[in-house]
């Protein structure tokens, strides 16, 4: 079973999950579902071009 750290989505299928995006931040392991990986990612591009200005 994992759980996204988002949106709190579960998925117990494994093969569901690959196209789910892990990533450690500050020390702790967050895992993001398909969905929010796009969301986060774009939220952390937006970041990036906040610092170019
Ligand atoms: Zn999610």
């Amino acid at each position: 079973m994992t759980t996204c750290d988002f949106c709190g989505r579960q998925e117990s299928d494994d093969a569901a999950t690959l196209t789910w995006t892990t990533s450690v931040e500050h020390g702790r392991r967050k895992t993001y579902c398909d969905t929010c990986s796009r969301t986060h990612l774009r939220a952390m591009e937006g970041k990036l071009d906040t610092e170019f200005w």
